[in-house]
């Protein structure tokens, strides 16, 4: 399907209750011309009406969080992993740890809040904050385990510091995990008068009682002074001795909005309208925990956060169509549902409050039903993308229609931009804008070996997708042992704006340069076009001696074959394609991406590497197939020994698998003996296309040991998988076991 040009870059940072209801809206309709960005530190994101219950325990881990890559991918929106740290308003760029800055026309801002730990002293350093919830998790999951481990005897001693509903949930949440199995005390600190101050008499009355009943102590009245390694120290000198110091206080707003030029309001949150639109900057958005709308004190609630997000879709729309946007306005009773611990909670409107096991079934039932909305949405690419571009404000579609009578080439002006702020980033770039074409002078006598691999783009985050595209396209020089030198670039971006074509070759070529870096190779020209989808990739130059060549025919008898990555990559993007990928297989995948192959040949070279090969396209058989063949040897191959991604014999066993696989099954099954020992999903592993992927490489059988050794300490997922054999007629043999 034809896509149309991208005119304007809606940018959301933070996949938090509201931006998720923007994206949710644009996938039942989305914008032509307006390209959706979410940007978010994780690829999921927890519901906060689930978190006590999944402290309880009576929700897993995947049942409480948002897949925030499937639910992108369903809207048409890039997905970038990172976390924002900062923002320039003027040049119109928000800016992220790790990486470039990204460009954006209209900017969302929903990154919620944190307990304020800054206030107290010794409490950022010894105090576990409650959010962000799943470093909470871990964080206690490790304290609980230590505490175990140290087998004292004593009861474990939790004090959680912060007495309002959050506070009063997690204290609840915490004795029902513990339970009667952990010896264990509980104890919630509250520095004003009373706990749940918040609520009504009614509520406050039932759940002080269900508190005391568990035998939870409650000590309004004091604040805590300072917190250390053993306890907390209160306002009036006492210290209570705890091994857990739980931090679930009022909010506090992300510190790093301090620098950004925003408008906000005395405790640092983005003072916004009741359009929630910034009042300093109308072209940022903000909603949620991290936002206060000028002139009113709501309280910090999932409630409100999820209710902007209606009126935020709404609003962001309307700017970009140049249309009038709505307010908010925030209903000031609901209905809150508190659980208790076990399947059991508080209903309380008001001043009314009741309790029971049909409080929980209730509340268990809105919030099942809220995330199904987040779940069921259309998989990528059943999209929209044809339909014609609407009149966006600032924009003319014509503007951007191209004849192709120029070869789809890049205009001069996103190209000259892109390759100005490209080179003064990255020394890796020498470009030069005089000549036609690179001069390249090898060093003496050294010989040039020569490869180019192009690709379109297999995810949306464009500066990763240059990281992977550029670490694939070096993968056969490293393979060879070539030292790699010099790399020309085709890069293909989607028709757009001459501003989002210089944003988008600029990210596709900066995450490039990043591994460039690494490896000393200098970008030394290229050609760009415009196309459907971004796509990339790069004719590499390396250098080497040429009888110190690694070679595919080296192989021999014995030699032991190690593998330096896990497989899988093929299968897990297909899955993510029809939506079938769980978000923390997709980062696996693209962390293995990710990693180049440079310092795995220099090791394995080290260690009399025999024969080296990429494992790409034609997957682990194909490319092993090609080695033996080209050695004249057979290999064993253990099956047990094969490194899987997360998730790929998830999506494998379900039948997903990448449309180059079946030709490399079919491949492989010529050359496989007893293939029918193997079961489908390895033969799917076996045959699986790789993006990236690891090497393969026969190691003299006395070295393979310390070569492994070197992999690992290096921080390569590497293992032995096989060995070679002499040549007997069938190629390659499975032993069902580890090595
Ligand atoms: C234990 C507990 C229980 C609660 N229970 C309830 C309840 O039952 N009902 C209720 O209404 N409220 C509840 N709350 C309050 C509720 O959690 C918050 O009000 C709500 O989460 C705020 O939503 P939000 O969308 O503003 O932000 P969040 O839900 O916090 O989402 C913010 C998102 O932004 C991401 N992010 C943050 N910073 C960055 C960055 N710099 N770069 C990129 N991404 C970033 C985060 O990873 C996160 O995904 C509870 C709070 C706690 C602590």
């Amino acid at each position: 399907m034809r896509s149309s040009p991208i005119l304007t870059d809606l940018v959301l940072v933070g996949g938090g209750h509201s931006n998720i209801e923007v994206l949710r809206q644009f996938a039942m309709r989305r914008l032509a011309g307006a390209r959706v960005t979410l940007i978010s530190e994780h690829s999921t994101s927890a519901y906060s009406g689930m978190l006590p219950g999944h402290v309880a325990g009576h929700y897993e881990a995947d049942e409480i969080h948002i897949d925030l890559r499937r639910l992108a991918a369903a809207a048409g929106a890039r997905f970038i992993r990172a976390r924002a740290i900062g923002l320039d308003p003027d040049a119109r760029r928000i800016e992220l740890s790790g990486r470039p800055a990204l460009a954006y026309d209209l900017l969302s801002l929903n990154i919620g809040s944190t307990p304020n730990t800054f206030a107290v002293p010794g409490a950022v350093e010894h105090a576990v904050p409650v959010k962000p919830i799943d470093q909470f998790l871990r964080r206690w999951a490790e304290l609980v385990a230590e505490f175990t481990t140290d087998a004292t005897g004593k009861p474990l001693r939790v004090g959680v510091v912060g007495g309002g509903a959050a506070g009063v949930e997690v204290v609840l949440a915490l004795s029902h995990r513990l339970g009667a199995e952990t010896d264990h005390s509980l104890t919630l600190l509250e520095a004003g008068p009373q706990i749940l101050a918040g609520l009504g008499p009614r509520a406050r009355r039932i759940l002080t009682s269900v508190m005391a009943g568990r035998g939870i102590s409650t000590r309004p009245g004091h604040a805590v002074a300072s917190v250390g390694p053993t306890g907390v120290t209160l306002d009036d000198g006492s210290h209570l001795a705890f091994d857990i110091t739980v931090w679930a206080t009022g909010a506090a707003a992300p510190a790093w909005l301090a620098e950004t030029g925003l408008a906000r309001d005395e405790g640092g949150f983005i003072q916004v309208d009741d359009h929630l639109r910034s009042v300093s900057h109308p072209e940022i958005f903000a909603a949620g925990d991290a936002a206060m709308i000028e002139g009113t004190t709501l309280p910090r609630s999932g409630v409100y956060a999820v209710r902007q997000g209606g009126v935020l879709a709404d609003n962001l729309r309307r700017e970009l169509l140049g249309q009038p946007t709505r307010p908010f306005k925030p209903q000031r009773r609901f209905l809150r549902l508190i659980a208790t611990g076990p399947r059991h909670a508080v209903a309380t409107r008001g001043g009314l409050a009741l309790s029971g096991a049909w409080a929980w079934r209730w509340k268990d039932w809105i919030d099942r039903r809220f995330m199904a909305r987040y779940a069921t949405l259309p998989a990528m690419g059943e999209g929209h993308a044809g339909e014609p571009v609407p009149a966006l404000r600032d924009h003319d579609v014509a503007d951007v229609m191209r004849c192709k009578g120029c070869g789809s080439k890049l205009g001069a002006k996103p190209l000259s931009e892109a390759l100005a702020r490209l080179s003064s980033s990255h020394a890796s770039v020498a470009l030069s804008d005089l000549d036609d074409a690179a001069i390249l002078t090898p060093p003496g006598g050294k010989t040039v070996l020569q490869s180019i691999d192009f690709f379109p783009a297999p995810i949306s985050d464009p500066w990763v997708f240059g990281v992977i595209a550029a670490n694939h396209c070096l993968g056969d020089l490293h393979a060879m042992g070539a030292t790699p030198w010099t790399a020309l670039a085709l890069a293909q971006v989607p028709e757009g704006s001459e501003a989002t074509q210089s944003e988008d070759l600029f990210q596709l070529l900066a995450g490039a340069a990043t591994v460039f870096e690494t490896e000393g190779v200098q970008l030394v020209g290229g050609h760009s076009i415009e196309g459907d989808e971004p796509g990339l990739g790069f004719t590499v130059n390396g250098l080497a001696e040429l009888g110190a060549l690694s070679r595919k025919s080296g192989l021999g008898d014995g030699d032991v074959l190690i593998l330096t990555k896990p497989l899988g990559t093929g299968a897990l993007l297909a899955a993510e394609m029809r939506g079938q990928a769980k978000a923390r297989w997709i980062d696996g995948a693209i962390a293995a991406m990710q990693r180049g192959c440079g310092p795995a040949a220099r090791v394995l070279l080290a260690h009399g590497a025999t024969a080296m090969t990429d494992v790409t396209g034609f997957g682990l058989a194909g490319h092993l197939v090609e080695m033996l063949r080209a050695s004249d040897c057979d290999a064993e191959l253990f099956a047990g020994a094969i490194m899987r991604l997360d998730g790929v014999e998830e999506v494998l066993a379900h039948g997903v698998e990448s449309s180059l696989a079946p030709r490399n099954r079919q491949r492989a099954l010529d050359h496989l003996s007893a293939a029918g020992q193997w079961s489908s999903v390895d033969m799917g592993v076996l045959s699986d296309p790789q993006t990236a992927g690891g090497l393969l490489a026969g190691v003299p059988a006395d070295r393979a040991e310390a070569c492994l050794a070197a992999l690992l300490a290096g921080g390569d997922d590497a293992r032995i998988i096989g060995r070679a054999l002499p040549k007997q007629g069938a190629t390659v043999m499975i032993n069902k076991g580890e090595c």
